[in-house]
């Protein structure tokens, strides 16, 4: 695990900070000793995420849509405001666009005005339904310009050739991380994102929804994991600012996701099928070579692990939707147990 050290005392912006990743993201810089500004617009996000970190002194919230700019003194920037689910994504489409474009343009100006590293969240579907397997940094993709899911993928594109650029012509120090689908406590049980849709409806013993044969597949990152390759990325101490490939290359079917899950949670759901949705990527493995050799970093939290603390977090919210579980959750085996004890949360 990375020493907390190299964070402490620096004053962090996390866009998007109450959102999924995000919220864990702040919590991992607060118990480091950083300053942490979390922005968000609140779409995705939501307040209870980052309500426990309200009574630390060295936490501010500050409701703020980045496709306007913002005027703070900050050492470095996460820019991760964007929804991440197809269905939130899809549903205003042209804010999309504008969240990953002006958005990327206003908080790149905000890095070269204050020289703040930058570190860009951005994604695997910048390798569309990819040719190439497992996909590697090298590999440009395969993007439909002009289908459902281009809002997302040709955003976060233009938001890494902004990136590149601003390195290039205005010396910002510059991180891009292209995450692979992460999972775990605190996804938004109604954002249609896979893994919430199975625990949820497993656990509540409801048909699971498999989209088109279930033989497409993805490689399902624990958040805790991604959190990590994120600060490892952004304080490495090498000089470099091309794409990083942060995710688990453990490569599994939906249908066989959809098995584990019902295995876990001993659940009576039956498999529904539905219809394919257009553009959606058949297979997905991301080739992390790079980030282990750079930043010394690959996952350490296998499927089965990762999705036992998320279906714990799911069962505890599904009988207490108003708190955030997190605070209560036996969480063995996470690391978790021994980051409660730093002295933020004591
Ligand atoms: P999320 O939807 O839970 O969080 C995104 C946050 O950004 C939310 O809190 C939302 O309210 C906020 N936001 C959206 N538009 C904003 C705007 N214009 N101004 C300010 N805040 C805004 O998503 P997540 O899963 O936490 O993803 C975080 C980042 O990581 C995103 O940029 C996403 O594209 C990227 N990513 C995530 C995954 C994944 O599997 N979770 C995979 C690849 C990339
Ligand atoms: N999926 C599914 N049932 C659901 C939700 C998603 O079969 O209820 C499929 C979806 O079609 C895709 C995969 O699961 O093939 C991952 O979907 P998700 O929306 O989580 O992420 P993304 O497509 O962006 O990787």
């Amino acid at each position: 695990m990375l020493n907390n050290d190299v964070y402490s005392d620096r004053r962090v912006l996390v866009t998007g900070g109450a959102g999924f990743i995000g919220s864990h993201l702040c919590e991992r810089l607060l118990e480091g000793g950083a300053d942490v500004l979390c922005v968000d617009n609140l779409y995705t996000g939501h307040k209870s995420s980052i309500s426990r970190l309200l009574d630390s002194h060295l936490f501010e919230f500050q409701r703020h849509d980045i496709t306007w700019p913002l005027y703070v003194e900050v050492d470095e920037i996460f820019n991760l405001a964007c929804p991440a689910s197809p269905v939130h994504y899809q549903y205003d489409p042209v804010q999309t666009v504008k969240t990953n474009v002006h958005g990327a343009i206003n908080m790149l100006g905000l890095a070269k005005r204050t020289k703040a590293k930058f570190l860009q969240a951005s994604t695997s579907e910048v390798y569309g339904d990819a040719l190439v397997h497992p996909q590697t940094e090298s590999y440009w993709g395969n993007v439909n310009p002009i289908g459902p899911r281009a809002c997302y993928d040709e955003g976060k594109r233009c938001a890494e050739t902004l990136c590149v650029n601003y390195h290039a012509q205005h010396a910002v120090p510059i991180r891009i991380a292209r995450i692979f689908n992460t999972y775990g406590p605190r996804l938004n049980p109604g954002d249609g994102r896979v893994v919430s849709n199975f625990i949820v409806q497993a656990l509540q013993n409801e048909p699971i929804t498999i989209f088109g044969t279930g033989e497409q597949s993805r490689s399902f990152c624990y958040v805790d994991d991604l959190v990590d390759g994120l600060l490892r990325l952004m304080y490495s101490p090498d000089d470099f600012s091309g794409p990083v490939n942060l995710g688990n290359p453990t490569e599994t079917t939906i249908l066989a996701l959809a098995k584990k899950i019902i295995e876990l949670t001993d659940s009576k759901s039956q498999l529904v099928h539905q219809p394919l949705p257009q553009d959606d990527p058949m297979r997905r493995r991301p080739d992390i070579t790079l980030a282990k050799d750079t930043l010394d970093w690959s996952p350490v939290t296998n499927l089965e692990n990762g999705l036992k603390q998320t279906i714990g977090y799911f069962d505890a919210l599904l009988a207490n939707p108003k708190t955030d579980p997190l605070s209560d959750l036996s969480l063995k085996g996470t690391g978790r147990e021994e980051r409660k004890s730093s002295k933020i949360f004591a």
